[in-house]
């Protein structure tokens, strides 16, 4: 524990604790191999839901979604059916940067588009759309133009040309890791946070390459995590004695057997309608709850929505119904709900109000989704991973005191740890 003691945090999206304890046994990531060893590692549990947009919002901030106000990659626009897509501005929680002492470096962290005035750098992350809006001090943009900077990797190639897509992610890489060295050394800094976001992507389409050794694409898959890895050896070694490194994943990842609609089954159960065509804006009278992605469960209150039907004292009957008819669910004889929430079992703060009122966590293969134009329960898509909500990890090296860190973490308790460890709080 030291005050001088400076910050790395290198996130790695998605990566779940399994998959970096066999590459770091097997040699994949070796630098990464020996942060755990010479500190401490453990399974993490992501946000619920287990999305990024969340997840990170919740390690920047160290509160709960309650405290910072997003629940998902997108919201309801509040007294309405209407989506939106929450950003940067939209977070009503200070990030770490803009309440520590000292200047950060962050790179890459999702959700924290745009970026705004702040003591330091900041590039942000997936969705970042303009590249002025992109980075923080606008001098920086020539040069990482030069070194060729990417905001994100182009998803899109996965489903025209897999070769060209998995070439697409390790330039990103590439330059996202060249631009990290010059960020390195660009100026005095306290915070140094970098996040990895390929890895996520990689997931998404290619955990079948993960899983089977025989696969067609196991070789590219693993040496993204090598490369991964050489950087991470890289910022371990430039850290110095006194300095705390924690790397985390913000969720974890596994195999995907089904999409499973849950709209689909609030139709068939008399408990969502349509006007006009199939859509969230055309929820029509008599519809009692509706569905957002991942498994985010909103009652369809009186006061609240447009044609909203509920009214508070058939609440508790109603939210009965729901977690009865979730938990009974199941695709080719499995259950397909694992655990169930109601919102104040989850959250507290002033942002409660635009909650989902419960919220479903898939059990092992079963992917929840919101979409309303399914015409089956189930279905199989393009891609072969998923997120999971209790197998992100955390592992801390350097200077630390153990005893500060709970038995399982969570996202929310990460810049806590860190302050504990700094003398930051
Ligand atoms: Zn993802």
């Amino acid at each position: 524990m030291s005050e001088s003691g400076r910050t790395v945090i290198i996130g790695l999206d998605g990566v779940p604790y399994g998959m970096l304890k066999g590459f770091a046994d097997s040699g994949v990531m070796p630098n990464t191999g020996k942060l755990i060893k010479e500190g401490i590692f453990r399974q993490m549990h992501s946000s619920v839901p287990e999305v990024s947009s969340v997840a990170w919002s919740c390690m920047i901030t160290g509160k709960n979604p309650g405290e910072h106000g997003t629940y998902g990659f997108m919201d309801l626009v509040p007294g309405s059916y209407k989506m939106k897509f929450p950003n940067f501005t939209d977070l009503k929680a200070a990030p770490f940067w803009d309440e520590w002492d000292g200047r950060s470096i962050i790179v890459n962290v999702p959700s924290t588009y745009p970026v705004r005035q702040m003591n330091g750098v900041h590039i942000s992350g997936f969705v970042s759309i303009d590249f002025d809006k992109s980075v923080h001090p606008q001098s920086l943009i020539p040069e990482l133009q030069k070194l060729d900077y990417r905001l994100d990797v182009n998803s899109e190639l996965a489903h025209k040309n897999m070769d060209l897509f998995l070439q697409d992610v390790d330039n990103t890489l590439a330059a996202r890791v060249k631009a990290g060295r010059y960020l390195w050394d660009y100026t005095d800094w306290q915070t140094f946070m970098f996040v990895f976001t390929g890895t996520d992507r990689l997931m998404h389409f290619l955990w079948d390459a993960y899983e089977d050794t025989g696969h067609k694409y196991h070789y590219l898959f693993c040496d993204h995590f090598k490369k991964i890895d050489k950087a991470i050896g890289e910022m371990a070694e430039k850290a110095g004695d006194g300095d705390l490194i924690v790397m985390v994943s913000d969720h974890g990842f596994e195999r995907l057997d089904y999409d499973v609609y849950l709209n689909f089954a609030l139709m068939e159960h008399g408990l969502l309608y349509f006007a006009d065509g199939v859509g969230l804006n055309n929820i029509s009278e008599g519809t009692k709850a509706f569905v957002l992605d991942p498994g985010r469960v909103y009652v369809n209150y009186k006061d609240k929505y447009p044609c909203g039907t509920v009214e508070e004292s058939e609440s508790e009957a109603l939210l009965s119904e729901l977690e009865a008819l979730f938990g009974s669910l199941e695709v080719d004889g499995r259950k397909v709900v694992r655990d169930m929430y109601r919102k104040e079992q989850l959250y507290s703060g002033p942002y409660v109000d635009s909650a989902p009122d419960l919220i479903l966590v898939g059990d092992d293969g079963f992917n929840l989704k919101g979409s309303v134009k399914a015409e089956q329960l189930a279905s199989r898509g393009v891609f072969t991973g998923k997120h999971t909500q209790d197998t992100a990890f955390l592992v801390v090296s350097g200077a630390f005191d153990e005893t500060v860190l709970p038995e399982v973490p969570t996202v929310s308790d990460v810049r806590g740890i860190i302050e504990k460890n700094t003398s930051r709080a």
